[in-house]
């Protein structure tokens, strides 16, 4: 077994670990990426929020995206029987960019991984990080790849594994979201979508028509494909564990499509060539986020609900926060994770949190689908479905659940 050594180890190469690592580099910290998988390889999260763009771009790695050809994106537009609405991120209320990508994240993460690796992060693929063991110095990662194991030990860990979850697990911070247990049914398809109508600069939300906790997202491609999903509680999809599951097979996915009329005849034509997946449970939590030697970023951390595309942009957020925290210790300050990391991520995260507990409760949608909105309103809502829930300018950020509540019933009682 060989040893070496790193200041930073980033577990994990997924948008979180790439711009990590990308930005600790660019201060001169000396980071070591390891990646479990072998790139290009699957993953879900494909419709980006505009605020993301920021933290690419300050990572160096905007431009690598930006002349890929994935589908641009202006918008959401939402749909529940006859109610239509579409919001505009470039009539958002915060500064920042307006607009953003809809990717396949399989290149993506790729682009994303190769452009951090030129700016000279070493990334290893197929490293996977099996044990970690922290002493008053350092952490000690045990690592293995298709042919050997070695151990790396560094000064500090950022978990950047996703669902892999790897120090939540190992450290037992694992914690049950207090969101209930919602699943999601998902493939690619070949969409074959002939309406004029149909605004491909925009992810599609639909709403089961008599089920309104139960949803769709329709989010197009730039090369005349498009990621599919339903999402709804385990017991109401009624994805049954001990069933298996034949990713060739649509029809239930599709039965799932036909129960929505607008969506259904939009995807008359469409191909189902592409494996069906299903991811149950998504939504986690962890007892902590940061200790005197790691940091979890994205979904190694927190994860609430795929409804507004927050994922990759909290994501990111969580990647710039933890770097800059560890600039300044290596600059020789003494950071505190609590005030530079933990607090202002969750303050963004609890924003995104208040909006998706009142989606599906109906108060959300009340306001979404309100038919005259006042502009300034909109604009402010616009701005968080575009990501920026750390914009404290914002009062539907501050006063989140207080100013939704207000809005809300104004709605219900003036439609
Ligand atoms: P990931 O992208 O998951 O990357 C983690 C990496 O770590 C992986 O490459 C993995 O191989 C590696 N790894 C794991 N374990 C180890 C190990 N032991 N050693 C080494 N490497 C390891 N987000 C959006 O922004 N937009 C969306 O439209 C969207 N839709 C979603 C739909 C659904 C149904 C779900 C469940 C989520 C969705 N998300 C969406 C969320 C999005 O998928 C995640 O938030 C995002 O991918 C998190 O990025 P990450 O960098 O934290 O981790």
């Amino acid at each position: 077994q060989t040893r070496q050594h790193t200041q930073v180890a980033i577990i994990g190469a997924g948008p979180s670990g790439s711009v990590a690592g990308a930005l600790l580099k660019r201060a001169g910290i000396d980071v070591t990426v390891l990646e479990r998988s072998r790139f290009p390889r699957f993953s879900i999260g494909e419709s980006l929020l505009p605020q993301s763009m920021e933290m690419l771009e300050e990572a160096g790695l905007l431009e690598a995206i930006e002349q890929a050809g994935f589908q641009y994106k202006n918008g959401a537009a939402f749909r529940c029987a006859d109610r239509y609405c579409e919001f505009d991120f470039r009539e958002k209320s915060s500064a920042g960019p307006g607009t953003t990508f809809q990717v396949q994240r399989a290149n993506f993460d790729q682009l994303l991984a190769d452009a951090a690796a030129q700016q000279g992060v070493p990334v290893h693929f197929e490293h996977t990080v099996n044990a970690i063991e922290f002493n008053n110095e350092q952490a000690e990662l045990e690592i293995s790849t298709p042919e050997s194991a070695y151990t790396l030990t560094a000064d500090f860990i950022l978990d950047a594994s996703g669902y892999g979850r790897v120090l939540p697990r190992l450290l037992d911070l694992e914690q049950p979201s207090p969101l209930p247990h919602r699943s999601a049914l998902f493939t690619h398809i070949e969409d074959r979508i002939t309406d004029p109508t149909y605004d491909r600069n925009k992810i599609l939300i639909s709403v089961h028509p008599t089920m309104p906790d139960i949803w769709y997202w329709l989010i197009p491609f730039s090369n005349g494909r498009c990621s599919l999903g339903v999402v709804g509680l385990d017991s109401q999809l009624e994805l049954d564990q001990s069933q298996h599951h034949d990713p060739a097979d649509s029809t239930v996915l599709q039965s799932w499509v036909a129960q929505e009329p607008k969506l259904k005849a939009l995807l008359e034509q469409a191909q189902y060539d592409h494996p069906v997946q299903t991811i149950r449970g998504y939504s986690c939590g962890v007892s902590q986020l940061a200790g005197d030697r790691f940091a979890l970023l994205g979904n190694a951390g927190e994860f609430l609900d795929p409804v507004f595309s927050s994922g990759v942009t909290i994501a990111l957020k969580s990647a710039s926060l933890a770097a800059h925290a560890l600039i300044r210790r290596y600059q020789g300050e003494t950071v505190d994770w609590a005030t530079a990391y933990t607090v202002p991520l969750m303050q963004g995260v609890n924003t995104f949190r208040t909006y998706v507990e009142a989606w599906y409760d109906g108060r959300f949608q009340d306001v979404i689908f309100y038919p005259d909105p006042e502009p300034t309103i909109k604009a402010h809502i616009s701005s968080i479905l575009a990501g920026y829930a750390w914009d404290k300018s914002n009062p539907y950020v501050v006063e989140s659940e207080r100013r939704l509540n207000t809005l809300a019933t104004l709605c219900r009682e003036t439609v």
